[in-house]
């Protein structure tokens, strides 16, 4: 059976990865969150005094922790997946607005990306895989068989995100939370390397006025697709 390569790009709290991760649950896909990678980084920043809210980050001593710094993920028995950092399970923590406040400047150190694509690639050496992300459609993998770039507009995914913050129990208001995303899509968007933008050969998504079961329907019409398109037997 021949399985593709799926690439689901977008901003910050579009849904992507709710998406991504059901859309992989589905068809029997790894799913893999790459802006988890970049968040467990900055937490390993932020743990070894490289990175901080008052002095932002220090990014030579970043690049040399690199080697340093393993990260996986284990399936837990409910079937969610956590994020490992030199094996412990962080995915709770860098969830929260600390690491979100610095995950954007260390995503744009080269040396960084340059090692979490690595990992990224080799993940999807085998194909049958979704990822999510924002360059995984123009840099991790330009041949994807399938693309999808997830846009909604800063308001509805700010309230989108602080619904999901505070049912996790997170003291969070919906100020800080547009002026994170806001920031985010700033840094993201005109960054030197890789920098957010949809790839030409990615389908567009905007999900503003959809349900999620709507948005599973047409990424599920879209694999089908794909799939007869590549000659892959389902
Ligand atoms: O997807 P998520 O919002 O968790 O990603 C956190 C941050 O990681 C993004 O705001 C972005 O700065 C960075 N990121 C990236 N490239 C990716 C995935 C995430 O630069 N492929």
């Amino acid at each position: 059976m021949n399985k593709i390569v799926i690439a689901v790009d977008g901003y910050s709290s579009s849904g992507k990865s709710t998406m991504a991760r059901e859309l992989a649950h589905k068809i029997g896909y790894v799913y893999v969150d790459s802006g988890a990678m970049y968040r467990a980084v900055t937490l390993y920043a932020l743990r070894h005094g490289l990175a901080s809210a008052e002095s932002g980050v220090y990014v030579e001593g970043l690049i040399r922790a690199l080697p340093l710094i393993h990260i996986s993920f284990s399936v837990e028995a409910d079937g969610s997946q956590h994020t490992m950092l030199n094996g412990e399970d962080v995915e709770r923590e860098i969830r929260g607005m600390e690491v979100s406040g610095l995950v954007s400047p260390v995503a744009v150190i080269p040396e960084v990306r340059h090692a979490l694509v690595a990992m990224q690639q080799a993940y999807g050496h085998d194909k049958g895989i979704v990822m999510d992300g924002r360059d995984i459609g123009t840099t991790v993998f330009p041949d994807a068989e399938m693309k999808v770039f997830v846009e909604a507009s800063p308001e509805v995914r700010a309230e989108r995100r602080v619904l999901e913050l505070r049912a996790k129990g997170a003291d969070v208001d919906y100020d800080s939370v547009i002026a994170n995303i806001r920031e985010r899509d700033r840094i993201d968007t005109t960054r030197a390397e890789s920098p957010l933008r949809m790839a030409e050969d990615a389908v567009l998504l905007n999900n503003d006025n959809m349900t999620r079961e709507e948005q599973m329907e047409w990424m599920l019409n879209l694999y089908k697709e794909r799939i007869a398109d590549n000659g892959c037997v389902k």
